[in-house]
């Protein structure tokens, strides 16, 4: 199609999710016609994403140190954990302003047609965290999608036995819908209601 640089942006950028081949296009133009100083700042923040942010220690959540700001911070209570997909539930339950206590990011869901089982989720990380008797509730705030289900009754089926109270999040989430696309009232809803499992 085209020659050389352009046709290797738009064919990164259609390596992206979402990117279909003609946003690719559309994109690299909008690069090659931009402004120096934006395409470097954009080409800083791309390079810096990757050299400086890593995965916390302790909850799997992203960070810029050993543990992310969630784990640091000594205001919040150790004794409610909550359980998400990714980094970006973190995200949209802090929107909440609705909990207070910490987070354990699995990193997916269980999907066997995809072969994603529980040994490739961080499941043994959190059974370990929960080993130390200091959670007393464990809120399973997956996906309300058929792999957030499965992910949550597997989970409840292997922390019930603990001892520790298991709960989920309480239906008014788009059933089949990511927990992101959730507005903060809705979420906020959901966790406050949220049920014994
Ligand atoms: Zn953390």
């Amino acid at each position: 199609m085209y020659e050389g640089a352009i046709q290797d942006l738009i064919d990164e950028l259609g390596r992206l999710p979402g990117v279909g081949p003609k946003s690719a296009q559309r994109i690299a133009f909008h690069v090659l016609s931009a402004d120096p100083a934006d395409v470097n700042r954009l080409a800083t923040a791309l390079r810096k994403v990757k050299e400086l942010v890593r995965f916390c220690t302790t909850c799997f959540n992203v960070a810029e140190s050993e543990q992310c700001r969630v784990c640091r911070d000594p205001r919040r209570t150790s004794e409610v954990l909550c359980v998400v997909e990714e980094p970006k539930d973190v995200v949209a339950i802090e929107r909440t302003g609705e909990f207070r206590g910490r987070y354990h990011v699995l990193g997916g869901a269980i999907n066997p047609l995809e072969g994603v089982g529980p040994d490739n989720l961080r499941i043994r990380e959190l059974l370990l965290r929960l080993g130390t008797g200091e959670v007393h509730e464990l809120i399973l705030a997956t996906d309300p999608n058929t792999e957030g289900e499965a992910t949550a009754t597997y989970l409840a089926l292997m922390v019930k036995p603990m001892g520790i109270k298991v709960t989920r999040l309480a239906s008014g989430l788009p059933v089949g819908g990511d927990l992101e696309y959730a507005d903060e009232i809705t979420l906020g809803r959901a966790f406050e209601g949220r049920r014994a499992v």
